[in-house]
């Protein structure tokens, strides 16, 4: 039984929040904190176990340790955004609390999320006998376990990953993104990266595409390749891979909002001077848009993320593809909200249900794949995101 701080009262936060609170067994006492106090106390008017809540200024290390030093909790859970990372580790040193999150690092000024930032923390955190797990949720996080997973049993030797998350739901609005938008933007305009042959290779974004048909009827939709963390820590964890690609699924409606708004500047993160004030285009764009954690009731359909592995068993060739489909409306009858931030909030649950339990909890700084990937896949199982494996799967990836 552990004390847990939650940082980040969004659509994450949300269902992290609720997860927890299911399980008082393990999470024994609950804060969730936040920049908008009111926001957590929203989401803590949904539970049915009171839980605390406070306002917090994740980008203030002074003000965040002196809070993490009253409450005392055993572990940190990020899901405040990307840019948050690194002043939430050094509150937790500074406070002796463990550490974890769904997103790697991210400047604010740059648009690139690499982890060298974080792994930078390695000898910190195991000096201070903390642990921090990077990226527990759903990709990066059960992602970084099913390739794990699928290695641990299904191959001796692992030689191509692919990577494919489709949202084969729908919200009804023209626009929206179904995580934070300015992340979700970002990362989407970013420039393409993929593994092969040893290196990374850049390629302009949205420039490979290709259907893929979902498992158990949920449809075919065109995927795009794109950069994704995952990549990074998985092509350095598994130097057998050859290649390593991430697909995402997007509609021809998406796409054609964001081409518009790229060519008329809103996605830009450098700011402009308007009427005398700095605004950053596109946390202004983040600002009129949809909420993220107010889509749950409007989507309708289902996700489908799993991973396509290649590579050799007993001398053959062979190939596996793990995956878990989520329904929408099935997470917001349970959560509130949709399967974007349900499959995120699963997983960030489990990695701290992992790590106050001791099954994963060594000091130091590590990715998912790094753990034994059996507990974690039960717990996926167990808490609502159940997944399959077809061995030889019909199909291929190019
Ligand atoms: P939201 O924008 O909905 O929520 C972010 C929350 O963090 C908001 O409540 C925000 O407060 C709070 N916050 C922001 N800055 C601060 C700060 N300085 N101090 C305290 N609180 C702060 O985002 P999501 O819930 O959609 O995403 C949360 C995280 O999950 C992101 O890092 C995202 O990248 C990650 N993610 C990971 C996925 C995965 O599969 N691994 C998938 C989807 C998301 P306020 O509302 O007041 O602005």
């Amino acid at each position: 039984m552990a004390k847990v701080v939650i940082i980040g009262a969004g659509g994450v936060g949300g269902v992290v929040t609720h997860k927890c609170a299911q399980l008082p067994e393990v999470f024994s006492e609950i804060v969730l904190a936040s920049r908008t106090l009111s926001k957590c106390d929203a989401i803590a008017a949904q539970l049915s176990r009171p839980i605390k809540t406070a306002q917090v200024d994740a980008d203030n290390v002074p003000e965040l340790a002196a809070f993490l030093k009253a409450e005392q909790p055993f572990l940190v859970i990020n899901v405040a955004l990307p840019y948050q990372d690194l002043t939430i580790m050094d509150a937790c040193l500074e406070a002796g609390v463990h550490y974890m999150d769904t997103a790697n690092y991210e400047p604010l000024d740059t648009a690139k999320f690499e982890y060298k930032w974080q792994w930078a923390y390695q000898e910190k955190f195991e000096k201070a006998g903390l642990m921090a797990l990077l990226g527990s949720g759903f990709d990066p996080g059960a992602t970084n376990v099913f390739t794990a997973y699928l290695a641990k049993h299904y191959f001796d030797e692992i030689r191509t990953l692919d990577i494919i998350d489709v949202n084969g739901g729908d919200h009804g609005y023209p626009f929206a993104t179904n995580f934070n938008p300015e992340i979700n933007i970002r990362e989407v305009s970013a420039e393409c990266r993929h593994w092969e042959a040893g290196e990374f290779v850049t390629t302009p974004p949205m420039s490979k595409q290709q259907p893929f048909t979902c498992p158990e009827g949920v449809g075919t939709y065109d995927i795009y390749r794109m950069y994704h963390e995952e990549l990074e820590s998985l092509t350095k964890h598994y130097p057998t891979l050859e290649r390593a690609q991430f697909f995402m699924s997007f509609s021809e409606k998406y796409l054609t909002h964001l081409r518009c708004l790229e060519n008329v500047g809103m996605t830009s993160i450098e700011p402009i001077d308007f009427n005398g004030q700095q605004v950053v285009p596109i946390q202004f764009l983040r600002a009129v848009l949809p909420e993220p954690a107010s889509l749950g009731p409007r989507t309708k359909g289902k996700t489908c993320i799993g991973c396509y592995v290649t590579g050799i068993k007993d001398g053959q060739p062979t190939t596996a593809y793990v995956y878990n489909i989520k329904d929408h409306q099935d997470c917001y009858a349970e959560v509130q909200s949709q399967a974007i931030s349900y499959t995120t909030g699963v997983p960030a649950m489990i990695g701290a249900k992992m790590m106050i339990q001791g099954t994963w909890m060594k000091p130091g700084v590590w990715n998912m794949e790094q753990l034994d990937p059996d507990p974690f896949m039960a717990d996926l199982n167990e808490y609502g995101l159940p997944w399959n494996v077809i061995e030889r799967p019909d199909f291929e990836i190019q």
